[in-house]
């Protein structure tokens, strides 16, 4: 399969709007028609010798799964401990919650205290690999923290740009880690127009959620370790705090991905999005049918990591919960704080307030009918609760 330190890597790159094909050995952003890029590999060739077989003894981290990454050249596979994180049960939370049974994943236990890690550790060796030399992106505070972990691991510069009010805890730790830090009175996508004009004037690689093709390839790893933890099968149900989206539309490539390397069938799980009360712009398309979402106006919670107005990949996220037979609901910034209380006591896990946000919104599933007392769930707990200290709910 592979040779020295050589890996097969992606065929091409693909237009999730057009179909259109782009080679994949170029620092890229969007498509032509400004829209996410996905690498896509030869699972054909793959079948049979990427197995789970083959993949349960490797190393305990993402990179277990680099026949199904992009990076080429074992030499850029930036590492710092990233993925294979506890798939932990947490049956006094199941029994509260009146499911079958109840897994958390711990995402909270990745390098930089979030699953950004995943995404941003596959976007800076790639954008190594491929000769990047000055790196930026906006940021609501967890992916800032991320990329400047990994640019420093790397030995590349980065730009991080990030809302003045982001924890507090977050901004000491991008300082630390090397990063050119800029604080702006806004939004993440106010940080983005920042970035833009850093591209267009230094020549700066954008890592931006989904603007660039590999951060979901990291992401998608979230998928493969749920049924390699679960001992070769998927959940019924998973409940994920959603941004800009990048796990979720990662998780859903990877099943794709899986089906076709004949790791599963057809089966899927139900993908549930859970957004702010305050910031919630896929629920409310997801309500009204559409397949885009409108901009969130005065976006305000206190899960920075769910303060995300709008998102590229909007279309993608809104067909998979469709494709899935599955949902979205917002809920309230209070009740991310009570069940981050509640998670703690049962399990022992100190979650974010969007893990506490999965947890919320598992009861308002089960009223609407979506969830059932038969299901077998997995909440996503997408990092640390030590990040948001001193932060407090918005309502
Ligand atoms: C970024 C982030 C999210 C949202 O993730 P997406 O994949 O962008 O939707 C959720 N929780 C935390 C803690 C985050 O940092």
């Amino acid at each position: 399969m592979t040779e020295g330190n050589r890996l097969p890597g992606a065929t091409h790159l693909e237009c999730t709007a057009t179909g259109e094909h782009l080679e994949s050995e170029q620092l890229i952003g969007l498509s032509p028609a400004g829209k996410p890029l996905f690498a896509r590999y030869d699972l054909e060739a793959l079948r049979g010798r990427f197995t789970p077989q083959a993949v349960a003894p490797r190393r305990a981290d993402l990179w277990r799964y680099e026949e199904v990454l992009p990076v080429r050249d074992r030499a850029c596979q930036v590492a710092l401990g990233e993925g294979w994180t506890p798939m932990l049960d947490a049956p006094r939370t199941a029994a509260r919650l009146g499911v079958r049974r109840l897994w958390v994943k711990d995402e909270g236990q990745n390098p930089t205290g979030s699953f950004k890690a995943r995404g941003l550790g596959l976007a800076v060796s790639r954008a190594l690999e491929l000769g990047a030399k000055e790196l930026a992106l906006p940021s609501a505070g967890n992916a800032g923290s991320a990329a400047a972990a990994y640019a420093a691991a790397a030995g590349l510069p980065v730009h991080v740009v990030v809302p003045s009010d982001t924890p507090a805890p977050i901004l000491e730790e991008i300082a630390a880690l090397g990063a050119d830090l800029q604080l702006l009175d806004g939004l993440i996508t106010d940080c983005g127009k920042v970035v833009r004009r850093g591209v267009e004037e230094n020549g700066w690689f954008d890592l931006s959620t989904l603007k660039e093709p590999y951060r979901v390839e990291g992401k998608k790893t979230m998928g493969y370790e749920l049924f390699e933890q679960l001992g070769g099968r998927l959940p019924d149900a998973i409940v994920y705090p959603t941004g800009g989206g990048t796990g979720l539309i990662g998780m859903w490539k990877a099943f794709d991905e899986m089906e076709r390397l004949g790791w599963i069938g057809a089966e899927r799980p139900k993908m549930f999005t859970v957004q702010a009360q305050g910031c919630a712009p896929m629920v409310r398309a997801w309500e009204r049918g559409d397949d885009h979402a409108d901009m969130w106006e005065n976006a305000a919670t206190y899960a920075a990591g769910l303060r995300v107005p709008g998102a590229v990949g909007d279309f993608l996220i809104l067909r998979a919960l469709r494709e899935s037979g599955g949902g979205a609901v917002a809920v309230a910034d209070h009740l991310m704080g009570e069940w981050v209380h509640k998670l703690g006591a049962d399990t022992g896990v100190f979650a974010a307030p969007e893990g506490g946000a999965t947890v919320a919104a598992v009861p308002l599933l089960m009223e609407k009918g979506l969830i059932s007392h038969e299901d077998e769930v997995v909440l996503f707990n997408t990092g640390s609760g030590l990040k948001y200290v001193g932060m407090t709910p918005v309502d």
